[in-house]
């Protein structure tokens, strides 16, 4: 069956329309494909960037064999909060320049590049002089000055979309950092707020796809924030990969029982290991996402 040609072409164009409002993420001709990089990683590359570590730093040795496992099970980037956003404010709130020192240091040991996040506009130089990737938290996503104050800092940031938030404003959010003069920005996908209450989050794979088909801008995916349980952590990485991300980012715990925080969706080191072991058929199916005729398609009617 054939499509009528002015209806197929106004499907294809109506994505255009619609983030119409954020022209500076939307794939053109001249710019398919933005790549970040970090020491000598390339994220939005050919290859899959693995982040991971713990949800916040707590102690020396925790960071370290942490750092040492997740790069040893082929990650690149090593995450961690020293100034942690919680829900409670008698939760472990991070270890904060102490957090910092100690990131600093597993570098140094490891060679690992740092994502830590950033959640007030007063503390992005400090944050600033000690990761390589400022994160912007899914809470902090629409705090615009944060925004500017961290785009900036001219480091590369790793922009996690709000549990609130449409695509659209999450795009929107990216346009801000862009107009401020940075162009160095991850997009992070890492579950939104629906109905469903049985996972913390609902993992929006159908938004890294449309992500990815939209927009130059590299897209990691976080299933540990998504599920918020570790046995679904590796399902939702492995669909993450087949949609199309450029990586992931992954709570990794030595002790995930005994976590200050994010202790249930922590992977332990054999766990990790072991997702880390099954994505190679996945990946195959990352690249295969790239080829689709559609795909050209949209460049083709955007440029
Ligand atoms: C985190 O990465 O530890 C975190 C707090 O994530 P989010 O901002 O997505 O909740
Ligand atoms: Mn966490």
């Amino acid at each position: 069956m054939t499509l009528p040609r002015i209806g197929a072409r106004k499907v294809r164009e109506s994505w255009q329309e619609r983030f119409a409002g954020t022209p500076d993420v939307l794939k053109t001709e001249q710019r398919q494909q933005t790549v970040v990089s970090v020491l000598d990683i390339n994220i939005g590359g050919d290859s899959f960037v693995t982040m991971a570590g713990p949800c916040s730093v707590e102690t020396e040795s925790q960071l370290m064999t942490t750092a040492h496992c997740v790069r040893r099970s082929g990650a690149r980037v090593l995450r961690g909060g020293a100034f942690k956003p919680r829900s409670s404010p008698y939760s472990f709130q991070g270890l904060g320049l102490d957090g910092l020192k100690l990131l600093a240091a597993a570098r140094r040991e490891t060679g690992l590049a740092i994502v830590t996040e950033v959640m007030s506009e007063g503390d992005v130089p400090l944050v600033a002089e000690y990761a390589d990737i400022l994160q912007i938290g899914s809470r902090s996503m629409e705090n615009y000055s944060l925004l500017e104050a961290a785009a900036r800092s001219g480091r590369p940031l790793l922009l996690k979309r709000g549990m609130v938030a449409t695509l659209a404003d999450f795009l929107h959010s990216a346009q801000v950092i862009l107009e401020n003069g940075n162009p160095h920005v991850i997009l992070c996908e890492r579950g939104i707020r629906t109905f469903e209450t049985a996972m913390r989050n609902t993992f929006d794979a159908a938004g890294i796809a449309l992500l990815k088909y939209v927009s130059h801008l590299p897209v990691i995916a976080d299933p540990s924030h998504a599920a918020g349980h570790r046995e679904l952590v590796p399902a939702l990485a492995r669909i993450a990969a087949a949609a199309g991300a450029d990586g992931l980012l992954v709570e990794v715990h030595p002790t995930p029982d005994k976590a200050w925080s994010d202790g249930e969706q922590s992977l332990d080191f054999a766990e990790f290991e072991e997702l880390m072991d099954s994505l190679d058929p996945w990946l195959a199916l990352r690249s295969a996402a790239f080829r689709e005729p559609a795909f050209a398609r949209l460049v083709e009617a955007a440029g």
